[in-house]
């Protein structure tokens, strides 16, 4: 049976992971992998989460089966913290929230699902988009087609171009979104956008698909919301994929949440047992721990407060980057979109030619888009990868 298999090509993210571990150079700057980085390049476990889990071990009395929708603790939490507290959708039963594997479990399961509600569903995503969003929701089957979203050369959503693509989708069609810090260009929609797309959304009868993985990361945990609660407020149904990985540090614990809204009730019931059915049929259930480090934390007004603080001064020092940066490429061009930008990645509109310069010469480390993940700078790196790139663009 495996004679026939071929050897796929390496993911390019880990060849590039792979050349920058083996570089002897000890001035070498990773800004190619998507994981947060303090000011000393490390990407600590968060205080919050090791208090919690502290708690946890003394406190944790069995480890005994979990049930295919994880912790009912956490997904009420996690509910509030995307939508607010008080949101009707949680209190008059409309919304379903599951806890799963990561976002990407999330993503995945949504697709999944949305593949039970119409097996020939089409679901739009951005050009450009995450990567794995392809073979996520390609993989279960669905239709995929692309809207345009990025303007390459203002590096700014092209919004008309965007808007117009989405006319010809047809009623049921699925829009995913990215909730905030867009990911690989940080090039977010702003409220009047968001408002622009509900009213698009809901005159041509689609289904918003949000993915939210850097909930705090951007402007902040509620302010990056933005657009969630208010296609949750306009909207008979809503699908969203969140992600604990990056706003609580907890990537390889796997932790993430599905939350379906429906119309109604009783259609929210409908909904949530067919999900549940094909989490049983998938993975049966997700990990607990991370799910349950991140519930001891939102339950706890003392750990939620460190929570929240140490998250704040992650997005503070991510926007304090993106302000020098853009400030210190200035000479080299116009790279004010990187201050306007939001989250971790951005890119900087270089050739691939430039990108392999920057890697050979300057041990500067970016995918061939020339993506850079904002947060593997630091003030000591700051000028000098700013001069390789002046010189580079120069
Ligand atoms: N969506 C986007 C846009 C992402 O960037 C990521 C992580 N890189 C995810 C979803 C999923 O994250 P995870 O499965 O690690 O929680």
């Amino acid at each position: 049976m495996f004679e026939q298999l071929k050897t796929l090509p390496q993911d390019p993210i880990l060849g590039l992971m792979k050349a920058f571990r083996e570089d002897p150079r000890t001035d070498k700057v990773d800004l190619g992998v998507g994981v947060y980085r303090d000011e000393a390049g490390q990407t600590p476990i968060m205080t919050a989460v090791q208090a919690a889990e502290r708690r946890l071990l003394g406190t944790e009395t069995t480890k005994a089966y979990i049930g295919p929708a994880g912790a009912e603790g956490f997904n009420q939490l996690i509910g509030q913290l995307m939508l607010g507290a008080g949101h009707s959708a949680l209190s008059d039963g409309r919304a379903t929230v599951v806890q799963t594997p990561g976002g990407c479990g999330a993503l995945r399961m949504a697709a999944e699902f949305l593949k039970l509600c119409r097996p020939d569903t089409t679901v739009w995503i951005s050009t450009p988009t995450w990567a794995n969003h392809i073979p996520l929701l390609g993989g279960a089957g669905l239709t995929i087609r692309e809207y345009p979203y990025l303007d390459r050369t203002t590096l700014s959503v092209d919004f008309d171009a965007m808007i117009s693509c989405l006319e010809q989708a047809d009623s049921g069609d699925v829009v995913l979104l990215h909730g905030c810090c867009h990911n690989p260009s940080g090039a977010d929609l702003d409220a009047d956008q968001w408002a622009a797309i509900t009213d698009l959304i809901e005159r041509k009868g689609l289904l918003p698909f949000i993915d939210m993985a850097y909930q705090g990361l951007g402007e902040g945990l509620e302010q990056d919301a933005q657009g969630v609660r208010l296609m949750a407020e306009r909207l008979p149904e809503v699908i969203v994929a969140s992600s604990c990985s990056k706003n609580f540090g907890l990537y390889r614990e796997r932790t993430g949440a599905l939350m379906l809204i429906a119309a109604t009730p009783a259609q929210g019931k409908a909904a949530a047992s067919q999900l549940l059915s094909a989490i049983r049929s998938h993975y049966s259930m997700p990990p607990s721990h991370g799910a349950a480090v991140v519930e001891l934390i939102l339950d706890s007004p003392e750990l939620a407060h460190q929570w929240q603080t140490e998250l704040g001064a992650m997005c503070d020092r991510i926007l304090d980057l993106r302000a020098a940066f853009s400030k210190a490429l200035a000479p080299a061009g116009d790279f004010s979109f990187i201050e306007r930008q939001r989250g971790m990645f951005s890119f900087l509109g270089i050739t691939p030619q430039q990108v392999q310069i920057l890697r050979e010469e300057f041990g500067i480390y970016m995918l061939d888009s020339s993506r850079i993940n904002i947060a593997g700078l630091s003030a000591a790196t700051l000028p000098c990868v700013s001069e390789a790139i002046r010189e580079v663009s120069g």
